[in-house]
């Protein structure tokens, strides 16, 4: 290879997620599915100053490249993965896949942006409708840029030939008093979190399989939330304080 040809890269961290995924059960498989997914990115030195987002206030969504640390940096990668959107069953090329166990562990995620904050925390942005979990570190941030990056006749491949199925999700009356105790001014946006969070159904494609398992537990924040699936809509049974 070239003498300028670097064999391997390092790269460092500009930042950390903080997410109300405590755990990867439960978040959204893409990014922007669950606009009540509210995250804040907080920059690590010495990248916390404010003139490097300077130029950014008037773009509305931003794109992320982070790492999936959790598991996927130690398990590696195999050259087929089985994505949830085909059940779970079905090969297709890690490439032609978003699967987070790749050669490099890098994900992208377009979302959107709502300012910078400077607090006891540092320097934070707030952003919504994230796949991440809590804790992901971030390599970088670039503006989205409608003309470049928006394709509207581009072809989904296998993404776009299965139908989308949204639960409706209703709330037993133990479950509405819990949420009120958990979230009393709404300010953690508990409530839209939990619907869009389980309305998009994240058991594994498998799951059809175990027609007997029908109640779920997935931690939202510090909430541990259970629900079931009852007909044709899922039902929130409790919200209790995770251990
Ligand atoms: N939008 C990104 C992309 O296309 O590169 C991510 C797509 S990936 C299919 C989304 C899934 O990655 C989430 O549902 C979650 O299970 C997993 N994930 C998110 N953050 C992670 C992290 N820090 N470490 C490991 N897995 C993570």
């Amino acid at each position: 290879s070239p003498p300028d040809w670097p064999g391997e890269v390092h790269f460092r961290p500009i930042g950390r997620v903080c997410s109300p995924f405590r755990e990867k059960f439960g978040i959204p498989r893409q990014a922007r599915l669950a606009p009540a997914a509210r995250a804040r990115l907080e920059m690590l030195p010495p990248y916390d100053r404010e003139e490097a987002f300077s130029g950014l206030e008037g773009f509305s969504h931003l794109w992320l490249l982070f790492v999936f640390h959790q598991d996927c940096l130690a398990a590696g990668w195999q050259p087929m993965v089985r994505p949830p959107r085909l059940g779970g069953r079905a090969k297709i090329g890690v490439f032609a896949s978003r699967s987070p166990y790749r050669p490099n562990a890098i994900g992208l995620s377009a979302v959107a942006w709502h300012g910078l904050t400077r607090d006891q925390a540092g320097l934070s942005l707030s952003l919504s409708g994230v796949d991440l979990l809590d804790g992901t570190p971030v390599l970088d941030i670039k503006p989205y840029v409608p003309y470049a990056d928006a394709l509207p006749d581009a072809s989904p491949g296998f993404t776009g030939k299965l139908e989308d199925r949204r639960w409706a999700v209703q709330f037993s009356d133990e479950a509405e008093q819990q949420l009120a105790g958990a979230d009393p001014d709404g300010r953690l946006g508990l409530r839209a979190l939990i619907e869009q969070v389980i309305g998009l159904d994240p058991r594994p494609g498998y799951m059809d399989r175990y027609p007997r398992r029908d109640t779920f537990a997935l931690q939202l924040h510090n909430y541990d939330v259970q629900w079931q699936i009852a007909g044709n809509h899922a039902r929130v049974i409790s919200i209790t304080g995770a251990a």
